[in-house]
């Protein structure tokens, strides 16, 4: 006889069989299945529901299935599914001009890429070969992407197996929590990480540096919002030195911070000040078809306007992705969701992760801006020593089982919700994350 499995047996059985996954070794894994979702919520292939506090990857901005991005991608597979990257087509330009048209001056060309690493290839060599100089600063605390240049720019763990790109400096950024820099305030933080971040520079060789990669929110490595004069003060050292400013909005763009562009909250409060490159995938069409780009401000696209770009990629500008982009843009804007999320972040989600913490004295910090949140989680209040990995886990075991699919990183559960999420979600959410607490500390006695 043979036993039929189950969709959600045979799913597991499948993947465990002959799917290779991202940064794991393969042998101990036992990846939770997604059968289907909507919004906010994720139903496993039981039809058991779960908020979805992850967005996946930090990237469902807009909400799974969102019914504009689909027709969108739905009209435009009926009409076109691939061009080459040297024709033209419409949902190409149109996707442009609605993600120039929120970046502003002085942006005007973007280039589509696969994804954000890619992204970041492609801005670091035009960083390269707009200067003529090599070098690339970026943040022992970031994540920029798989690839060649990308992971190697990449401060956490994940570079040091993979270095094998050439020109990539690293520097701390500020970090008030867990200073590097001994300073008992934020400003002195961001002081003290400017100050630290010249003497890089100088240390390398002014002549010598490219690029400052950075991005607007450091996202994987603990949500870390900068002090108020940092992004100005890292453009002014830019300038000083003749290096362009690339932002990686990968994570924290397309509404992530409760804007457009997290850069954008940070520049309107210091003077407006603009990056020269920004980088972008995830929340500009929440991933329903994988795309990315490089927004490129008009004096760097001027230099390729005789000389040869020499970068492409064959689904460069991938009319579904287009078309995806377009729907999501347009439906973001007209639904007011980058509004929603700053409003929720700032009138429900900050004000009850706060509470959450004054309540468990396992959150030693929380941090964060529009949807966009960490609880960074500690053994001892005044050692700020960080839990185990233990403690993590069991708080994801304690998570799932009462419907909340978590985000977690090193010592840390990230609360990154869709920027569509409901005050109602929100209460739901913070309730589970109540219990999930009080379990763990239970347990751990
Ligand atoms: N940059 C940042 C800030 C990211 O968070 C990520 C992905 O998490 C990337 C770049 C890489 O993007 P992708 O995985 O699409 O290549």
């Amino acid at each position: 006889t043979t036993t039929t499995l189950s969709d959600a047996e045979l799913t597991l059985e499948l993947d465990r069989a002959h799917v290779f996954h991202s940064w794991s070794a393969q042998g101990a894994l036992k990846p939770f299945s997604i059968a289907k979702a909507l919004g906010s919520t994720v139903w496993d292939y039981d039809g058991t529901e779960y908020l979805d506090f992850s967005s996946q990857l930090v990237n469902m901005n807009i909400g799974h299935q969102h019914p504009a991005v689909i027709r969108a991608i739905t009209e435009q597979a009926e009409l076109l599914t691939m061009v080459a990257p040297a024709n033209a087509n419409l949902a190409r330009g149109k996707a442009a001009q609605r993600i120039l048209d929120r970046a502003g001056e002085p942006f005007n060309k973007v280039f589509f890429t696969n994804g954000g690493a890619d992204a970041n290839e492609n801005a670091i060599r035009m960083a390269r070969l707009t200067t003529g100089k090599d070098k690339v600063l970026s943040q022992y605390r970031s994540y920029h992407g798989n690839t060649g240049a990308a992971i190697v720019a990449t401060g956490d763990w994940r570079r040091m197996p993979n270095e094998f790109a050439r020109g990539h400096v690293h520097f701390f950024g500020p970090f008030a929590y867990r200073s590097e820099f001994w300073s008992d305030s934020v400003e002195q933080e961001g002081e003290r990480a400017l100050h630290h971040l010249e003497r890089v520079i100088l240390s390398e060789g002014q002549s010598t540096i490219a690029a400052i990669l950075i991005e607007g929110v450091p996202g994987t490595a603990g949500v870390l919002v900068p002090p108020p004069g940092y992004l100005a003060g890292v453009r002014a050292l830019c300038d000083k030195y003749d290096i362009r400013m690339i932002i990686d909005e990968v994570m924290s763009g397309f509404g992530r911070t409760g804007e457009w562009f997290a850069w954008q909250g940070f520049a309107a409060q210091e003077g407006d000040w603009t990056p020269d490159l920004i980088t972008f995938a995830k929340g500009v069409n929440s991933g329903y078809v994988p795309a990315g780009g490089v927004i490129i401000s008009e004096s760097i696209a001027n230099a390729f306007e005789d000389a040869v770009f020499p970068g492409g990629l064959t689904y460069s500008g991938h009319p579904l992705a287009m078309a995806s982009i377009v729907g999501a843009l347009d439906a973001m804007e007209a639904e007011g969701i980058v509004e929603n999320a700053k409003t929720i972040g700032t009138d429900v989600l900050g004000p009850g992760l706060a509470a959450l913490a004054a309540k468990h004295p396992m959150i030693g910090e929380v941090r964060g801006l529009g949807v966009f949140w960490a609880l960074d989680l500690v053994d001892d209040g005044a050692t700020r020593a960080p839990v185990s990995p233990a403690v993590i886990a069991a708080l994801k075991t304690e998570l799932l089982q009462r419907g909340l699919l978590p985000f977690s990183a090193d010592n840390r559960i990230h609360v990154v919700p869709p920027c569509v999420i409901t005050a109602d979600e929100v209460a739901r959410a913070l309730a589970i994350y109540d219990e999930a607490f009080t379990a763990v500390e239970t347990n751990a006695g």
